[in-house]
Parts: C-alpha cells; sequence; structure tokens
C-alpha cells in the first residue's frame, strides 16, 4: 500500500520536499515529489526526521472533522419522508397530490420537475420535507452508503389491491433502518376497496396499526380525490413531534448536506439536489462532495426561485460543481476553497489507485484462469 508523497510528508514535518527527496536519494530510493512512498519508507524518513510515523486509513485520512453540535444550535426540524410501496399503489400519485395542493397562492405555476426532493407546507405553517426517490434504489443505495436521509416512511397500500413483494421489501428496508412507518391505506375511493383486508395482511408481516393496539398510525386515503390526505400530514406530523427531530441551525459552522440526484444541464452545468442536515448552505462556500468539489455559486428552491441560503431538512438545488456526484455523497462545507480542493484530490488518488488495484486484480484473474 502506498501513502504520502514526498510532498504531503514535508508539508506534515515541516521540512521542504527537496529534504525528503534528497533522503529518500541517500536511502537509495528514487522518487518525485508527487508519487506516494510506502509504509516502510515513510517510516524510515520520518525517522531520519526525528519523527515517528503514524499511520490513519484512507477513510480517516479523507474523513472531514465535524465541530461537536452545541446544544443551544440544536433546534426541531422538518420531518423528512420517503414514501414507499408497491408498484402502482398510488406513490406517484400521493406526491403529486401533496405537491399541488401546497402550491401558495400567487406563485407561478406547481413544480413541475423532477428534481427528488420537495418541500411542503402544511397547515399553521408546518413545513414536511418529501424525497422522490425512483423506487427503492436510492433509498437503499444512500443507506449503504451510511447516510441516513429518512425520518419516517409512508407506506402506500393500495386497499383494492394485496400487501405486495414490494410492500414487504419496504417494510423491511424501513425496519432495518430504524424508520418508523405511517401506514397510507390508498384508493378507498374505489368500490371494491377494502381496507380491512389491509390491515390483517399488514399485522401478518409485522406492521400492526395503532387502533389495533399497534404502534403505526394508519390513514385510509384517496390520492386520486384528495381525501384523508390532511390527517395523513398531521399523523406524520404527530409521528415527527414525538422523535423530536433536531437539527443544527448555527449559522456559524461548516454546513453539510446529502447528494439526493443530480443532472448535467447543458448550460448550467452540474444540478444537484442537496438535502441539508447541518447548518446553512449559502452562496460562496466552498465544499467537497464525494470525489468531487465546488464552490456554490446559486442556490434555487424546488421551483427555480434563487435564493441565499437553505437550512436543516431543507432541499435545495446547488449549482457550482466541478464534477457530476453520486447520489448518496456527503456535501461538506470547507473552511477554504484550498482545504476543499486538498481533500478533493486526496480523495481522487484514492479513488484511482483503487481503480487500478481493481483493474490489475480483474487482469490478473483472467490470466489465471486462461492457464
Ligand atoms: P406508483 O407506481 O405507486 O407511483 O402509483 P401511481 O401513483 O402511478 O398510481 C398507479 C395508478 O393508480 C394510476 O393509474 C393512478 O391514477 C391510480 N391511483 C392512484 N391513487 C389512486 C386513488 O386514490 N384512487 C384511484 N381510484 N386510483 C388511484
Ligand atoms: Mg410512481
Amino acid at each position: 500500500t502506498e501513502y504520502a508523497s514526498p510532498h504531503e510528508l514535508a508539508d506534515l514535518m515541516g521540512v521542504t520536499a527537496k529534504d525528503i527527496i534528497q533522503k529518500c536519494f541517500s536511502l537509495g530510493k528514487f522518487v518525485t515529489i508527487n508519487q506516494r512512498l510506502d509504509k516502510e519508507s515513510i517510516e524510515l524518513i520520518a525517522l531520519e526526521f526525528g519523527f515517528e510515523a503514524e499511520f490513519i486509513s484512507e477513510v480517516e485520512a479523507t474523513a472531514v472533522l465535524i465541530e461537536a453540535d452545541e446544544p443551544e444550535d440544536m433546534q426541531i426540524r422538518p420531518p423528512v419522508i420517503t414514501i414507499m410501496g408497491h408498484v402502482d399503489h398510488g406513490k406517484t400519485s400521493l406526491l403529486d397530490y401533496i405537491r399541488n395542493s401546497n402550491v401558495v397562492a400567487g406563485e407561478s405555476g406547481g413544480i413541475t420537475q423532477h428534481i427528488g426532493a420537495y418541500e411542503v407546507t402544511v397547515e399553521a405553517d408546518r413545513k414536511i420535507t418529501f424525497l422522490d426517490t425512483p423506487g427503492h434504489e436510492a433509498f437503499t443505495a444512500m443507506r449503504a452508503r451510511g447516510a441516513q436521509v429518512t425520518d419516517i416512511v409512508i407506506l402506500v397500500v393500495a386497499a383494492d389491491d394485496s400487501v405486495m413483494p414490494q410492500t414487504i421489501e419496504a417494510i423491511n428496508h424501513a425496519k432495518a433502518a430504524g424508520v418508523p412507518i405511517v401506514v397510507a391505506i390508498n384508493k378507498v375511493d374505489k368500490p371494491e376497496a377494502n381496507p380491512e383486508k389491509i390491515k390483517t395482511q399488514l399485522s401478518e408481516a409485522g406492521v400492526l396499526v395503532e387502533e389495533w393496539g399497534g404502534e403505526h398510525q394508519c390513514q385510509e386515503i384517496s390520492a386520486k380525490k384528495g381525501i384523508g390526505i390532511a390527517e395523513l400530514m398531521e399523523k406524520v406530523l404527530a409521528e415527527a413531534e414525538i422523535r423530536e427531530l433536531k437539527g443544527n441551525f448555527s449559522r456559524d459552522i461548516n454546513a453539510s448536506g446529502i447528494i439526493v440526484e443530480s443532472e448535467l444541464d447543458k448550460g448550467k452545468g452540474v444540478i444537484s439536489t442537496v438535502l441539508v442536515q447541518r447548518g446553512f448552505l449559502k452562496i460562496g462556500d466552498p465544499f467537497v462532495a464525494g470525489n468531487t468539489m465546488g464552490k456554490i455559486r446559486a442556490l434555487m428552491d424546488e421551483r427555480g426561485k434563487r435564493i441565499l441560503f437553505a437550512g436543516p431538512s431543507q432541499p435545495v438545488r446547488v449549482l457550482g460543481f466541478e464534477d457530476l456526484p453520486q447520489s448518496g455523497d456527503v456535501l461538506t462545507v470547507m473552511s477554504s476553497d484550498r482545504d476543499a480542493r486538498d481533500l478533493a484530490q486526496k480523495r481522487q488518488v484514492i479513488r484511482r489507485e483503487h481503480e487500478f488495484r481493481r483493474s490489475t486484480r480483474v487482469k490478473l484473474d483472467s490470466i489465471a484462469r486462461q492457464i
């Protein structure tokens, strides 16, 4: 395994890269300034300069140090919701209804673009953020990367159908993630709707609704007719209240968030929907996001309106990326452009090395198979 370059070592020990290279030379090693040295060489060189080398993992080396949360900065934030359920049970219809019924009067048009996350304002000016991730993939991909983005799952089950494989899958995902489930029994406008049957099947799948003595709130709805949606929102907010979901609302910390979705726009470049988790993203902030970096050039809400900053649980469209980030990447604001670039470069080097090692292994494997 290779670690730091002479350049990085020099920085760490407060000597020049030339000193390091010369030392390597005297030890019989020929290296260039940006070449990464092996562990033994680093140990030797460090000793020569009176240091003891201590190695940390790549994960640690490329992590961002996060300041601790001060209790006084922690405030209640809007809950982040993912709607899950079997195909055709009405997930999109529910989200569309919620979105369209909350278009503020005077605001031109609803939200037509698919951008992966929306904030809606319900009664008494309370906000709820919805993640609109295609299927369950993004949810699981983000979780696999350790990003916990969803606070509550709304499980949609069609009352004219049954608990289906993807219903079970959704229940399993939510339970594995420790995310509470609020049940929405949809399509109750249909004559053949049988909500009681659904509740029975759900109980068999380990989801017992409240009225039957369980812990899961349940609401009968029609996403098409708008029946029971306000009540569903109330139940979601009640669930959020019990959990006292808080976020760090300090204006002084380096903000961070999760990449929900990204696209490449011909004119504007990379546009990414970010769910802010901590602090406030502001125009001009330098940041890293996975292996890429940038500087926030513009922030927009879900209607494309320019905004100046975005805080905890707020989804925001961000311009200013150098490259496409991946869904589930953490975006972290850095203290300077230089810090952002240094960290992004370090991550890129490590990624390239991993790719190189992987491709070498593949080649060796195929050679081995041929022999
Ligand atoms: P998704 O696959 O879970 O996103 O489901 P969709 O929202 O695309 O809905 C699938 C079909 O069910 C569409 O034809 C909808 O119009 C219909 N649908 C959704 N909700 C309702 C409802 O409450 N009542 C009725 N009658 N039809 C619905
Ligand atoms: Mg859909």
